[in-house]
């Protein structure tokens, strides 16, 4: 069921190729590969895994040239599923395509407002992508996560190069910043859908946003990902969370437990959101599951809580996962109409 709350937008392709045109001839400036080779790392702890279990000399040493999908079988007729299952997401990390999530860099210097998206093409092929950075530079950054079965954002992952020329279209979207206000920011984004916010978040530090009146506002960022490199930008917000005593940046890392010694969040956002919100504050009864999460402990450095009825939302991701975010922010009281969303198909 579709929640009328979460922003329409042109999310046909073919609506792409016919946003205004910027230019025919853009000229890629940067190109950059986010996420890292893990690999060492996944044998380093699988074999460690198969040592205490006791099953080093049955399955081990395990090397990159195992047969993992058998060590899967065979961990699960030796009655071992949990182990089975953790190989299994090792697995997909070790044999993921390499780069995952890059970020580009364009030329064109155009108008445009924090948070929107342009249409892309690269080698004829059009697709959306949002606007990465501050209106207040002179190029125009986007970042893209590989969907391993698409056209486009493998080629961009793959063979986009500095002097490479792409033509760009719009710029388009209504997930920009709401009016200025009082209220805290909330910033809510799965993978990629943290693109639009890094753009607004620069844009808000820049320009003196989160302040209303000399009163400081606070600004969260809860950002979910499997791993903790697929985080974009991660370098630059956790340098922001260092620095600004109102910037609160909660990663949420589902898998990364497994592979590291993470002790931050790994539930999903919204549940990190309730952990993170101040149940005094809440009016509404919110039904046993989300009661659960809101009475949870934080698992993040951050101390301060969030007060629903003071804060500007904005959500952005795949569609699926808005919906879920947007759907747990209106039950804990948050307006409708302070709430926008952007999802990505
Ligand atoms: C407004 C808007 C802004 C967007 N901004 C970004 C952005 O900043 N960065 C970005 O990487 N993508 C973004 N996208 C998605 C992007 O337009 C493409 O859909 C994506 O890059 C896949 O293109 P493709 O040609 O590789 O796959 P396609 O061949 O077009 O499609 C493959 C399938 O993957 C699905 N899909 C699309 N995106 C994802 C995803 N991230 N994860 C898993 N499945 C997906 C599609 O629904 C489709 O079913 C945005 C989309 C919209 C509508």
């Amino acid at each position: 069921m579709v929640d009328a709350t979460v922003r329409k937008h042109i999310s046909q392709h073919d609506a792409i190729g016919r946003l205004p045109l910027i230019t025919r001839s853009a000229e890629v400036t940067a190109v950059e590969k986010m996420d890292e080779d893990r690999r060492s790392e996944v044998t380093t702890v699988l074999n460690r895994w198969l040592e205490e279990a006791g099953l080093e000399d049955t399955y081990g040493p395990i090397s990159g040239e195992h047969d993992w999908e058998r060590l899967s079988e065979q961990l699960l007729s030796a009655e071992k599923p949990g182990l089975a299952r953790r190989v299994a997401t090792l697995s997909e990390r070790y044999r993921r395509p390499k780069p995952m999530l890059v970020r580009a860099r364009f030329s064109p210097d155009i108008d445009f407002l924090a948070g929107q998206y342009v249409g892309l093409s690269y080698n004829g092929v059009p697709r959306a992508y949002s606007i990465a950075n501050s209106p207040t530079e002179d190029e125009l950054e986007i970042c893209v996560r590989r969907v391993p079965s698409g056209v486009l954002s493998p080629q961009l992952c793959d063979t986009l190069s500095v002097g490479d020329t792409v033509t760009v279209r719009g710029p388009y979207g209504e997930l920009v910043l709401q009016d200025h206000s009082p209220r805290e920011m909330v910033f809510l984004a799965t993978g990629t859908g943290v693109a639009p916010f890094k753009g607004m978040i620069d844009y808000v530090f820049e320009t003196g946003r989160d302040e209303f009146k000399g009163e400081t506002r606070d600004v969260w960022l809860f950002l979910g990902t499997a791993w903790l490199d697929d985080l974009p930008y991660r370098e630059a917000f956790e340098k922001l969370h260092r620095e600004r005593d109102n910037f609160h940046f909660v990663p949420c890392l589902s898998r990364e437990p497994i592979l590291s010694d993470w002790d931050g969040e790994s539930d999903y956002v919204q549940h990190a959101l309730l952990k993170h919100t101040d149940v005094n504050a809440v009016a509404a009864p919110l039904g046993a599951e989300l009661e659960q999460w809101i009475r949870q402990e934080p698992d993040s450095d951050v101390e301060a809580l969030l007060d629903p009825t003071n804060v500007d939302v904005y959500a952005c991701g795949i569609n699926a996962m808005v919906y879920s975010l947007v759907r747990a922010v209106e039950r804990i009281g948050v307006p409708p109409e302070r709430i926008e969303s952007e999802g990505f198909g």
